[in-house]
């Protein structure tokens, strides 16, 4: 299983490196849906002290927010269009101004788009590492098959891997879990294939900076865990 993928680890981290421990990292995660990035960002966060930032969030909550930038960017969602990069990198920037993100950061859903990372490493938040947590589309697939979510916190569990403490019960809010129509297989295959082909050329500009790290998502966690903390150097545990 892991033979498909290219392991991009070795004599990366370079200019990582130097920033020395105590300092904050800058993270950016990618990944497809089901291969474990969300967990990893989860705990990366915890482990960092840093938060976890996923785009949708920030959108949502511009929702509730007046500013002359969150108008902008509402008319452009209210009418169900694309926001443009430019928008969406000064939201994103604003974000990371912000006290909790001044060390580090974890970003998930963004950049979508290699102007998007030009834009944050151009921005004076550049990116340390780019962690790309993958695997093969057939283990996604049986994985998202088996993936139930919790309705009310977005808790994510999946049999036999990452199972409730108590049968269909979500563990953080007790609320009933549920099997979500869009992860059915002929629907989450397309969607994946989409991802893949949307995410290639930001793997590519973020190997060609040296800052991509590649880890086999395939893996059980506790081995995804270990190698993501190797390649971050992180102590263990
Ligand atoms: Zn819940």
């Amino acid at each position: 299983m892991t033979a498909g993928l290219r392991r991009r680890e070795r004599g990366r981290l370079s200019n990582y490196g130097n920033r020395g421990e105590t300092m904050g990292k800058n993270i950016v995660l990618l990944g497809p849906p089901g291969a474990g990035k969300g967990t990893q960002g989860q705990r990366l966060a915890e482990k960092l002290d840093e938060p976890h930032i996923a785009s949708g969030d920030i959108f949502r909550q511009l929702r509730g927010q007046d500013t002359p930038l969150a108008q902008k960017v509402k008319g452009y969602m209210e009418r169900g269009e694309y926001v443009p990069d430019d928008l969406t990198i000064r939201v994103v920037l604003e974000r990371l101004s912000q006290p909790d993100a001044r060390q580090g950061f974890i970003l998930d859903g963004f950049p979508r788009t290699e102007p998007q990372a030009q834009a944050l490493d151009n921005s004076g938040r550049s990116v340390d590492v780019a962690l790309y947590i993958n695997a093969p589309v057939d283990v996604l697939v049986e994985r998202i098959s088996r993936r139930y979510t919790c309705p009310k916190c977005h808790a994510i569990y999946e049999a036999s891997r990452r199972s409730p403490k108590k049968e269909m019960t979500c563990d953080v809010c007790g609320a009933p879990l549920e099997r979500r129509a869009d992860d059915a297989p002929e629907v989450v295959r397309p969607r994946l294939q989409t991802y893949l082909d949307k995410t290639r050329p930001l793997v590519d500009y973020y190997e060609r900076l040296g800052t991509l790290v590649e880890i086999d998502g395939a893996q059980t966690i506790e081995v995804v865990e270990r190698e993501v903390d190797r390649a971050l150097r992180l102590p263990a545990g």
